[in-house]
């Protein structure tokens, strides 16, 4: 992705924006873009998602979920530089410490450097001190246990769990840096599993109205494409990391994700994904609106009795003791 960007980039700057006089940095099929021209139809895509969704109440205290990856860099970037037109009372980064080492703490580092450097404020929630273990260590566990559990399974659990319980006690709105193309794949990817109920549960605002202990959740970057946020992060000089975590797998992510980038017209391909899937959504709300319960150790939403961050964490710290 970033060496084909680069490649545009050279190949573009021969052409004019579509706009002005200057070199085009982007074409998103039908018109081509400069450098300041871009910013304006990226913050044009941004708002659009923002206003025909309602995310943002004026007076919002806003936490962007940071993972110190492009998306959410950007996001917090974003949201930071248009706080006052969307008349936001504060953005704050939440960044989750899972304890990967030779990961995370590369990417902590770049956020903390980030955030200093372009005067943002973050607030890192490490596992080490929420749950009693890392990543690293609770992945060591269930290989000498044999629980056959990946470690992507409990690591989403419980960052959600923990963006939850902090955004819900400190802010109004969670956002995320999801992108066009992480919703069209992730329509995609739940309709050939048949999973029904997440297809249910997805889309540009949740977690309203259904539990007080659910923080409503957004994505301003729901028309933007992968691409996009790319070219953003590098135009605004963000130094983004690269690096990916070691236990990252997924391949039928990747596989949807590379046939839907072969296809032509890009853009085209993920709105209409989108739009089909916004257009049978609330049908699907409606048959799936199964009854939130209250977790009776956390009191966050669950479907269970005890919800599955708090049924993980105890398992681990059994397995803890048992290690001692
Ligand atoms: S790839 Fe898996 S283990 Fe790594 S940060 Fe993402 S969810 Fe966690
Ligand atoms: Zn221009
Ligand atoms: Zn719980």
């Amino acid at each position: 992705m970033l060496l084909t960007i680069f490649i545009n980039f050279y190949i573009l700057a021969k052409v004019k924006c579509s706009y002005c006089d200057k070199p085009a940095i982007y074409y998103d099929g039908k018109k081509y873009y400069c450098k300041e021209h871009f910013l304006e139809y990226f913050k044009n895509l941004a708002f659009k998602a923002i206003k025909e969704f309602n995310m943002f109440s004026p007076g919002d205290r806003v936490a962007v979920a940071v993972s110190g990856g492009k998306d959410s860099v950007s996001l917090l970037h974003f949201l930071t530089k248009h706080k006052d037109e969307l008349e936001l009372k504060e953005v704050v980064g939440l960044a989750i410490d899972e304890g990967i080492k030779g990961y995370r703490d590369v990417t902590l580092n770049y956020l903390k450097d980030f955030a200093k450097k372009h005067n943002l404020k973050i607030k890192i929630i490490s596992f080490k001190e929420e749950i009693g273990l890392t990543l690293d260590e609770m992945f060591e566990l269930t290989k000498k246990y044999n629980l056959g559990y990946w470690p992507c399974t409990y690591c989403g659990v419980f960052r959600r769990w923990l963006l939850n319980k902090y955004a819900i006690e400190h802010f109004d709105v969670l956002a995320t840096g999801h992108n066009l193309n992480d919703e069209a794949q992730t329509v995609i990817l739940n309709l050939a599993e048949h999973n029904i109920k997440d297809l249910a549960k997805g889309g540009p605002v949740t977690g309203i109205k259904r539990h007080n202990k659910f923080i409503k959740r957004v994505k301003p970057f729901y028309y933007i494409t992968e691409k996009e946020t790319t070219i953003y992060s590098i135009v605004n000089k963000l130094n983004v990391p690269y690096i990916e975590c070691p236990y990252a797998r997924g391949a039928f992510r990747i596989y949807v994700r590379d046939l839907l980038y072969k296809m032509e017209h890009v853009r085209e391909l993920h709105e209409n994904i989108i739009k089909k899937y916004l257009s049978f959504r609330d049908k699907l709300q409606k048959r799936y609106n199964f009854e939130l319960k209250t977790c009776k150790i956390c009191g966050f939403p669950t479907t269970r009795e005890i919800c599955q961050a708090c049924q993980l964490r105890l398992t681990f710290q059994k397995l803890k003791e048992k290690n001692l």
